[in-house]
This record gives C-alpha cells, sequence and structure tokens, in this order.
C-alpha cells in the first residue's frame, strides 16, 4: 500500500526515526530535505555550499532554492507512485508551492506533537555536529514562526492529522501507521 505523506515535528520530536519506519513500512522512498543538504555539503555540490551558512547557524535555506530541489527530487522515478516527505514543506510559501504543485496528490499530512521541554532534552542528548546551544533554539524558533503556519495550510486543506509524539517509539508509529491506514481507507 503506497501513500503520499508529508510528517511534521519539530527537531526533536522523533520525526527521523518515525519516517525511517514508515517509509520501510509503506515501501515509499523517504526523502528528507536535511539528509539531502547534508549529504550535498559533504559532497561540497554547489547546493551545498550554499546550504553550508545557513545549516550551520541553524537558518532556512531560501524556499526558491528548497521548492526547486524538491520539485526536482519529486519528478524522479522512484517517488512516482508514493513518497514521503520529512523536513519539507518548513514554511508557508513551501506549502503552498508543494499544494500548487502536487494539487490532490498528497494523502496525508502527520505532525508528530511533541512539547518545546520536551524536545530540547532530547537535542541536548543527541548531540549532531549542528546541534550547537544557539542553532537548537534558533531552529525552534524557526518552527514556532515558519513551520507552524505551514501545517496550517494543510489543516485548511483537511489534510492534517495530529499525533501525539510523547510515547515510546512502537506506540507513536503504531499511532501514525494507524492514521494512515485510516485516510487510504477512505479514499
Ligand atoms: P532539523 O530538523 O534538526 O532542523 P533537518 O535535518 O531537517 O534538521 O535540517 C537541517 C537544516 O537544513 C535546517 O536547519 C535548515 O538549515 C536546512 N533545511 C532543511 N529543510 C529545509 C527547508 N524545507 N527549508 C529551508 N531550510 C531547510
Amino acid at each position: 500500500m503506497q501513500v503520499r505523506l508529508v510528517v511534521f515535528g519539530r527537531q526533536g520530536a522523533g520525526k527521523g526515526t518515525q519516517c525511517e519506519l514508515l517509509s520501510e513500512r509503506f515501501a515509499v522512498p523517504h526523502i528528507s530535505t536535511g539528509d539531502m543538504l547534508r549529504a550535498a555539503l559533504k559532497d561540497e555540490t554547489p547546493t551545498g555550499l550554499e546550504a553550508k551558512p545557513y545549516m550551520e547557524s541553524g537558518r532556512l535555506l531560501p524556499d526558491d532554492i528548497m521548492i526547486r530541489l524538491i520539485e526536482e527530487r519529486l519528478g524522479a522515478d522512484d517517488a512516482e507512485n508514493g513518497f514521503l516527505l520529512d523536513g519539507f514543506p518548513r514554511t508557508a510559501a513551501q506549502a503552498d508551492a508543494l499544494l500548487e504543485l502536487l494539487g490532490d496528490g498528497i494523502d496525508l499530512a502527520v505532525d508528530i506533537d511533541v512539547p518545546v521541554e520536551i524536545v530540547k532534552e532530547r537535542m541536548v542528548e543527541r548531540a549532531r555536529d549542528d546541534d550547537t546551544p544557539e542553532a537548537i533554539e534558533t531552529r525552534l524558533a524557526a518552527y514556532e514562526e515558519n513551520t507552524v503556519p505551514a501545517i496550517e495550510r494543510f489543516a485548511d486543506a483537511g489534510l492534517l492529522y495530529r499525533v501525539e509524539g510523547v510515547g515510546a517509539v512502537d506506540e507513536v508509529f503504531g499511532r501514525v501507521v494507524s492514521a494512515i491506514e485510516t485516510r487510504l481507507g477512505e479514499g
């Protein structure tokens, strides 16, 4: 059963882990803009070099760059029948661009909801290279300012399902899977 899915969640909400499991379960490519950009950075491609200062300071890249990147990625053969978007859209403009590009080509947007205080503790523990305390604060603030409006676009379109994200990985996964199966069953 393939699905066209968008996954939202604050940094540290466990979104990456859930996306890995979901991509396996529904046999769709996991398209993570963070992973794409980190790979580009490592390979020093033009996009990577452009992304570098933004990523290091935890700021968002310009919308036009991101929209171009995702349009290209969604055009690849493996995304033809389904995909899981992780990290895109992250602004209202990106959400509008995606909804315009795909129209009714999205089955569901899932928001994995974990309170700010809990995600801060988790992020300090995981200590990725770009997880300096300043970058964490900047990214969380950007989420409230930019991504919450993006999520609203999916709520307005009747596509949003909010999942309680506190709990064991398996529990949260179960909640997300049943939301997706319910939606696919309706379609
Ligand atoms: P996190 O969820 O911890 O912010 P990601 O791996 O999703 O990490 O993204 C890492 C960085 O890549 C972001 O801080 C941002 O600079 C950039 N980035 C990823 N996706 C987007 C996007 N859709 N729009 C703008 N910038 C992005």
